[in-house]
């Protein structure tokens, strides 16, 4: 049998930007309408550096920039709060050819989170990084600082008054900084901005792999609280010896799992196919945990999979000799 382009791909990219409770009938045409062009504008950004046999570091990098500056997805500028009121950012991102991996936690100066990931490899010896340490580690390398009034979205804080209130937490006092009048696009975030972490995953024409995890974490989260997302094995892993994942979904569930590595495991070890693979951990292990959530992946050979437990995952995916699809509810392709 020959193979064409379209079996292996010599670049593919897959993006997502959250899953959860995303019902046909919810969202209003208008709000559907941005999502669907946020991530196909995502996808084109990573896509075009492939295309230009650019890395699959850059294209990850390129593609989350977008994600991050959209105030629809809760990562970088439109991030959830922290429950006392803040927004703390968590990133991640490795490269599969060399499992070099970088990681922070908590920022809340740096605009785009994914580059001080990526910042950590090339500018330290360590792998992950937070809190204030992380952001003085980016401010000195360079990186794009902002106010942290900067995130604030106003549609983010009335999801976080609501849950709040539900927790029978005190409502903290608005940001300072924040702008007095909401933005439009803002607006058009869905459920209150419950969902909304992005992930990127790529394969470039060299044969590398890629996968980078950006967020703002759980609505309301106390204590410091980090979640999957920063953590290299469980929101986000690559290597070339089996492919890369990147997640989205409850934490604390992804973490227990160790479920992008734990994929990557059964891929390498066990010989399953990547669909396989994340079927098996996401439909399988992740479901019988009581967690919820979904995974992008995309393997040596080019393939893209996914797989989510939820009703909806914002997603998108192009590849060489391939159209872009965007899908956002469980029954599209
Ligand atoms: N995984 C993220 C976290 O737990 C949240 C999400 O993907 O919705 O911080």
């Amino acid at each position: 049998m020959t193979h064409t382009s379209e079996d292996h791909p010599t670049w593919a990219l897959a993006a997502h930007g959250g899953a959860g409770a995303i019902v046909r009938g919810d969202l209003t045409p208008e709000q559907e309408a941005a999502y669907r062009t946020a991530m196909a504008a995502a996808a084109e950004a990573g896509a075009a550096v492939l295309r230009s046999g650019g890395s699959a570091m850059d294209a990850v990098e390129a593609s989350i920039h977008l994600l991050e500056d959209d105030p629809l997805f809760n990562a970088g500028r439109g991030a959830a709060f922290t429950a006392e009121g803040r927004n703390e950012l968590d990133a991640s991102i490795m490269d599969g050819a060399t499992l070099a991996a970088g990681a922070v936690a908590g920022v809340t100066t740096t605009r785009h989170p994914i580059s001080a990931a990526r910042a950590v490899i090339e500018g330290s010896s360590h792998v992950m990084l937070g809190g204030e340490g992380a952001d003085a580690f980016a401010r000195s390398l360079g990186l794009e600082q902002v106010d942290p009034g900067y995130f604030f979205t106003e549609r983010r804080w009335r999801s976080l008054e609501k849950g709040l209130a539900r927790l029978g937490l005190p409502i903290p006092p608005r940001p300072a900084s924040a702008p007095e009048a909401p933005s439009a696009r803002a607006a058009l975030v869905h459920e209150e901005g419950k969902h909304g972490t992005v992930g990127v995953v790529a394969r470039d024409i060299h044969g590398n792999v890629a996968a980078g995890t950006s967020t703002g974490g759980a609505l309301a989260k106390r204590w410091g609280r980090v979640g999957d997302s920063p953590i290299i094995g469980a929101g986000t892993y690559a290597s070339n010896q089996a492919g890369a994942v990147s997640c989205t979904g409850a934490g604390e569930y992804f973490i227990r799992l160790g479920v992008a590595h734990e994929i990557c495991a059964l891929v390498r070890h066990r010989g399953l196919s990547l669909q396989d693979a994340v079927d098996q951990v996401v439909q399988r292990d992740l479901t019988a945990l009581g967690g919820e959530g979904g995974v992008i992946a995309v393997g040596p050979d080019g393939r893209l999979a996914w797989s989510f437990n939820t009703t909806g995952m914002y997603r998108a995916r192009i590849a060489d000799g391939r159209p872009l699809e965007v899908g956002v509810y469980k029954d599209e392709p």
